[in-house]
């Protein structure tokens, strides 16, 4: 057996929590060869699916005490998130894992080649406090889809989400392959100085470079799911009254808080002009003349986060909302106006309610605004000119494009989820979750006859000379 069975659990600074005893455990587990199996890997995907359909109440709250998120957004962007992906690598999972033969050249025959994929062995994975319940356990779905053993680290910013997933994970998934490790800093920095075989990070880019620095101590692969602004840009000719509800749908779900929400608005004066009212309307039906009171809005993840948003207000024209509650993290769906790319609101990622919109005369500035910048983790464009759309394509690079809506490539299972640059490294929806945590292994075998000579000693110019026709 390969993977995990020849790295040795290095020495750990004292003081510092010990989870080598559960690594080792782990490793054990997966030098035995139960995870490798198709039916324990089914068999665990359809529990992870059962535990969000029977814990579906008490997910929904504790997303509501974490971040007074909806029912609907946790059950969509959560607790079905999961379930689906669940499903969804459960069915694929025989294709996934067949060998794919290749073409042998000439100068290799008799042979056969192939790839043969195989898990990695013990992973890691640490999640963010935005969707404490998908960025956990997607990952880990992916994991065992690749018949991996698992640590899963949830968000400590998301304690009762955290609590569940640590309280009903062992009543579902085999104990012996996946632990929940709960914590913060401490915690996880003595997860990280283990020699896990991969690591699956989301959170902010500052702890993205602790993690990786940590990760190349043990030669460790990293998956960096990051975030970054991501820009928006509305041409003239977009239909503005779809491009105000997706727009809003993406800003405003979870507050903002999400790391695909439009963070900013590039558009010209006149196409802003005529935006503002219909996005007004927009909010109004969405969340009613008073968010605070809707159920349909949610709140600030803590007092930190609240106080870093609130400085946004005074960053350009507050045009919609700008009402905000500390006692009850609130803020509610605020549109800026007249935002300089100097100002405090466009030096980092937004991450919360606060929406500024930038003018530009044209397509073209708006995209050498966006290229003069870190690549984003997504990028929209509502438009309605192919050639426009065309050379947005070509020049914006970002983890992911959305023309004409916001975030709703998340659906699509088969489209890669991921970062690039700042924005991240690596991606783990559907197949490429599967490939992420899978080693594509490549295998020859041989013939034994003929065993043709030309490539042993001694050399002579015949030889090369064939083996120059052959090539
Ligand atoms: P966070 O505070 O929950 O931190 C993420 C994880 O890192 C947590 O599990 C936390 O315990 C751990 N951590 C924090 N400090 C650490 C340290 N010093 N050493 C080791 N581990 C540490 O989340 P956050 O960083 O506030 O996340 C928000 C960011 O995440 C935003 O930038 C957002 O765009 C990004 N994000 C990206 C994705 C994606 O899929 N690309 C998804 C969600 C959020």
């Amino acid at each position: 057996m390969t993977g995990s069975a020849s790295k040795s659990v290095p020495k750990r600074p004292t003081n510092s929590p010990d989870y080598s005893r559960e690594f080792e455990s782990l490793q054990s587990t997966f030098r035995s060869g139960r995870t490798r199996d198709l039916d324990w890997r089914r068999t665990q995907l359809h529990a992870l699916e059962k535990m969000m359909v029977d814990n579906e109440a008490e997910l929904i709250s504790a997303l509501a005490a974490d971040l007074g998120k909806p029912a609907q957004e946790a059950w969509t962007a959560e607790i079905s998130y999961v379930a689906s992906d669940a499903a969804y690598c459960r069915k694929r999972l025989g294709k996934w894992t067949r060998n794919r033969r290749v073409s042998t050249p000439l100068t290799g025959w008799p042979a056969r080649s192939w790839v043969q994929p195989e898990p990695l062995g013990t992973v890691l994975i640490i999640g963010a406090w935005n969707y404490p319940l998908q960025l956990t356990l997607a990952g880990l779905a992916a994991a065992i889809a690749a018949g991996n053993c698992a640590v899963i680290k949830p968000s400590e910013l998301a304690p009762a989400t955290s609590a569940v997933i640590a309280k009903r994970l062992p009543e579902y998934l085999d104990a012996a392959c996946v632990r929940v490790i709960e914590g913060a800093v401490e915690e996880t920095s003595a997860l990280l100085e283990l020699p896990f075989d991969h690591i699956l990070y989301t959170g902010g880019g500052n702890v993205g470079r602790i993690v990786m620095r940590a990760a190349a101590k043990n030669l460790t692969p990293v998956t960096l799911e990051l975030g970054g602004k991501s820009p928006c840009i509305i041409l003239p000719n977009a239909n503005l009254e779809t491009t105000a509800r997706r727009l809003a749908w993406g800003k405003f779900m979870n507050a903002g808080q999400t790391c695909i929400a439009p963070d900013y608005v590039l558009t010209d004066r006149d196409t802003e002009a005529r935006l503002l009212p219909i996005l007004e309307n927009v909010l109004r039906d969405m969340f009613g003349a008073d968010p605070a009171q809707s159920d349909s809005y949610g709140r600030i993840v803590n007092g930190r986060h609240f106080d870093r948003l609130s400085a946004f207000l005074n960053d350009g024209e507050i045009v919609i909302g700008g009402e905000s509650d500390a006692a009850e993290r609130y803020i509610a769906p605020t549109v800026l106006s007249g935002v300089s790319a100097d100002s405090g609101v466009m030096q980092e990622e937004i991450f919360g309610p606060v929406l500024p919109i930038l003018n530009v005369p044209d397509i073209d500035s708006a995209i050498e605004f966006v290229c003069a910048r870190d690549k984003p983790l997504a990028a929209y464009l509502f438009g309605n000119d192919a050639a426009q759309e065309q050379r947005f394509l070509e020049q914006v690079s970002a983890g992911n494009i959305c023309i004409n809506d916001t975030m709703m490539f998340m659906v699509v299972e088969e489209l890669p989820f991921g970062g690039v640059g700042p924005s991240g490294m690596g991606a783990y929806s559907g197949e490429s979750g599967f490939r992420t945590f899978s080693h594509m292994k490549s295998v020859m075998k041989r013939g034994w006859w003929p065993d043709i000579a030309l490539r042993y000693a001694p050399y002579t110019a015949k030889k090369w000379n064939w083996l120059r026709r052959l090539r």
